[in-house]
């Protein structure tokens, strides 16, 4: 992708049109002869396919982005009659937006020009550089074509193969517009609307088939799914790391006014992190497809903590990859306490054993999404835990219940012990089937006899683990 490093838009056309181009208008002379003459003269470097002409009986408003204490640049909007209230209530939302992408990747890099916008009859948008061509108003429409200027106009992507450095970064910026404006939980709204899409992605996100403009400009592929790999390297890299890397990019003067490829901005990643990431990138820059992750877990007391004993294992379905490296979030819940693990997932079937201040109840995996995965239950019919419930009645003095629920069928015992450890009574001793099991224990113990008044421990033992609990007997 060659950049020619200046363009001048002369336009002739009949007088009461107005014409809006790329870069600053330099002048307009009625001709007399019921012509006018428009030029606009663009001094950045710019790629051919973002020159533009847009020709109408426009009206034009004007904002402005300070962008600094004595500095400002026009933001002009060349809008047809029939929508300009429309247009007049959206599109001066283009100067917050301009503050805050220049604040994140760095100044708006045609500052000494102008942004604008251009509405045209059909067909979308597009990013032409300094005056967006757009059928809509829409604000996430809006927010993807500025932040091409950026991503696609001041770095334009060194082949069609890496068109995810322009869509993709469009994509996932509408998302980080809409954070910094209204808050993380819109972030995240609007980044999980993507996910169905990128799930369908054919191929991989680095575009191997470039023939057809259909298979190059897939919307689930480069724009849904590549929205899709900012939101995972974020998490990946961490907020502060990956927002560094993207100034970075922005700022490298091998790569703006001109152009980069994948592998250039991985490079970028990898140079601000200090590590490589090419696990990163191949499974999900080259490969295709997405994890399927199981987690099975059991968890048994330990003092007065807590240790779960854990298995992550993921199918791709594709060689490329077979595998998805990525370290995976899960949170344990007790119902009233949480927490979150990160679980550094790098091998089939991994067994990992954590630690837990509490009992847990629920396991969660990727609880926050931060993964283009889908999680499969186990068995969403059966517990996940081995838990022994607390008796009831409690106190009791005939009888009482107790009640246990097992994650699968194994062999167990139930017992009654005293305070001072003796055991008292064998509830059970033998194969406990998956589920929830009922005990009743009567009072007496092993002698047929009524145990004395008083406290009772009662201990679950399964090959996986055991639980104890305490009741009191009252005669
Ligand atoms: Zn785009």
């Amino acid at each position: 992708m060659d950049k020619a490093d200046s363009a001048d838009i002369i336009v002739t056309c009949p007088t009461g049109l107005k014409v809006g181009s790329n870069g600053l208008l330099r002048s307009v002379k009625d001709n007399g002869d019921g012509t006018t003459t428009t030029a606009w003269a663009e001094r950045y470097p710019i790629a051919t396919y973002l020159i533009s002409v847009a020709i109408g009986p426009y009206l034009s408003f004007s904002d402005w982005f300070r962008y600094g204490p004595t500095d400002s640049m026009e933001v002009l909007h060349y809008v047809l009659p029939a929508r300009f209230s429309t247009a007049k209530q959206s599109l001066p939302k283009s100067v917050a937006m301009l503050e805050i992408f220049s604040r994140l990747y760095g100044m708006y890099p045609f500052v000494k020009e102008k942004y604008g916008h251009s509405e045209f009859g059909s067909g979308g948008a597009m990013e032409h550089q300094t005056m967006t061509s757009t059928t809509t108003f829409d604000e996430d429409v809006v927010a993807h074509e500025l932040a091409h200027q950026w991503f696609g106009d001041l770095i334009t992507c060194r082949t069609w193969q890496d068109l995810w450095l322009n869509e993709g970064f469009a994509t996932y910026s509408e998302s980080v517009y809409r954070e910094a404006r209204y808050g993380v939980a819109e972030y995240q709204r609007l980044i999980r609307t993507r996910m169905t899409s990128a799930f369908t992605a054919q191929g991989s996100v680095f575009v191997t088939d470039t023939s057809t403009v259909a298979n190059l400009f897939a919307s689930n592929r480069v724009y849904a799914k590549g929205a899709w790999v900012l939101h995972m390297l974020r998490h990946v890299m961490g907020d502060s790391v990956f927002f560094h890397a993207l100034q970075r990019y922005v700022a490298d003067t091998r790569f703006r006014y001109g152009t980069a490829s994948t592998a250039d901005f991985q490079g970028i990643c990898e140079s601000v992190a200090g590590r490589s990431l090419g696990w990163f990138f191949s499974a999900w820059i080259y490969g295709e497809r997405y994890p399927r992750y199981t987690l099975r877990w059991t968890a048994h007391t330990a003092g007065t903590r807590f240790v779960v004993d854990a298995n992550l294992s993921q199918e791709t379905h594709t060689a490329s990859p077979s595998f998805f490296t990525m370290p995976v979030d899960v949170r344990f819940s007790s119902g009233s306490a949480d927490t979150t693990v990160v679980l550094w997932n790098d091998r089939k079937s991994q067994s990992y054993t954590i630690d837990l201040a509490f009992r847990p109840v629920s396991a969660t995996v990727d609880p926050d999404m931060w993964i283009l995965r889908e999680v499969i239950d186990p068995d969403p019919a059966l517990p996940t835990i081995l838990t022994l419930d607390q008796n009831y009645p409690n106190p009791f003095n005939g009888g009482t219940t107790i009640q246990a629920h097992l994650p699968q069928r194994s062999p167990a015992t139930l017992e009654v012990y005293s305070v001072l450890g003796a055991r008292v009574a064998t509830i059970f001793d033998g194969v406990a089937e998956a589920g929830t099991q009922t005990w009743q224990w009567d009072g007496r113990n092993s002698a047929g006899e009524r145990a004395a008044s008083g406290v009772y421990l009662y201990r679950l033992r399964t090959p996986t683990g055991a639980e104890t609990r305490s009741m009191i007997y009252l005669r």
